[in-house]
This record gives structure tokens, sequence and C-alpha cells, in this order.
């Protein structure tokens, strides 16, 4: 069995102009692809292993750190595509809107939390929202970590994702990250996120 690249449900264009085209291009034809080809290479060499990615995360601590980081990079990935469209809502739609509200306040205390966990993670990684049996939590992971993994110091299912790796905005933000953290917001698929929420529950 063989995990695939899987294909974006919207033009390389769409997120133009917070995401640039060329960059979404590279990105996912080339360190996305990498990422599952050197998955399934790694994964080739073992006798056996589960069905599911999500499975494998979770006792990530017993594989090589290929699979941890090339399966971290796939799967994340994954999740990254589908919490991005071109007709964002622009705000928290549904039971997760209401659970940002209590948990952080308000929508705006909420977004500072999570540009802050953005900014601040040192080197590569990625920025969270994730559920903890239903209460939000915002951290970071370095790498391709996940909160899904078992090594992972933030724990939890992945509700909102954000990719702060220098491949994902340095084409068109240079150094510039918090510009790239503050255009993310124009762009995020606020009913995949609450639904994703949802089956937390
Ligand atoms: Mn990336």
């Amino acid at each position: 069995m063989k995990f695939e690249l899987p294909n974006l449900s919207y033009s390389y264009d769409a997120l133009e102009p917070y995401i640039d085209a060329r960059t979404m291009e590279i990105h996912h034809t080339k360190h996305h692809m990498a990422y599952t080809t050197n998955l399934n290479n790694a994964l080739a060499e073992l006798k056996d292993y589960p069905a599911t990615m999500e499975e494998i995360l979770s006792t990530i601590s017993k594989y090589s750190m290929a699979v941890r980081n090339n399966g971290g990079g796939y799967f994340n990935h994954n999740l990254f595509w589908e919490l991005l469209t071109a007709k964002s809502s622009k705000k928290p739609v549904g039971k997760l809107a209401e659970a940002i509200e209590r948990d952080f306040g308000s929508f705006e205390a909420f977004r500072e939390k999570f540009n802050t966990a953005a900014a601040t993670r040192f080197g590569s990684g990625w920025a969270w929202l994730v559920s903890q049996n239903g209460k939000l939590v915002i951290g970071s992971t370095p790498n391709q970590d996940n909160p899904l993994m078992d090594i992972s110091e933030l724990k939890g299912n992945p509700v909102l994702a954000l990719d702060v790796w220098e491949h994902a905005y340095y084409l068109k933000y240079q150094n510039r990250r918090p510009e790239y953290i503050e255009a993310f917001w124009n762009i995020i698929n606020w009913e995949k996120a609450n639904e994703l929420y949802i089956k937390t529950l």
C-alpha cells in the first residue's frame, strides 16, 4: 500500500494575492511530493505498518526519523491544503466559532495568540489550533512534527494548521513571516476547520 500525493481542489493561482501561484506549485509538486515519495520509501523497508497515517503518527516514537519527518510532512500538507480556500468566510463558523469565543474570549484574542505561536516558532515548523476533547489549545511544533504524534509536546486533534517553513512563503514574502501569517487569515477554510472540530466532540 502506498500513500499518494492528493490533488488540490483549487488551482495554484486561486489563493493570490495571499499565497502566490509559484509558491503553491513548488510547495505541492516538489515539497509535498518529496515527503510523499520519501515516506513510501521509508515504509517500504518495514515488514508491516498500519493502514492510516493517524495510526502511524500516534505511535511515531517506534519509527525511524525518516518516517517521522516524511510522514509528518505528508500528513500536515494534506491537512494544510484542505484548510485553505479562495472563498473564505474570513471568520470562524458554527460550533468552532462558539468554542473560540468560549476558550479565548474573542476572535481577535484568538488571532493574536495564534499569530504569536506562528511568529515565535524558531526555524521551521507549524502553528496549530488543536482540540483536546473539545477544549481549544494553540501551540506550535518543530519541523514536520504534529500534535497527533506521541512524541509531541503539544497534543490534540488538529483544527487549524499553518506551515511556517520558509518554503511556504519565501518567494513572495522573503523573511517577512508576519506578513505571510497576516495573509493567512484571508484564505482560511473555516467550514473545514469547523468540520474537524465537530469530529472531536
Ligand atoms: Mn510546507
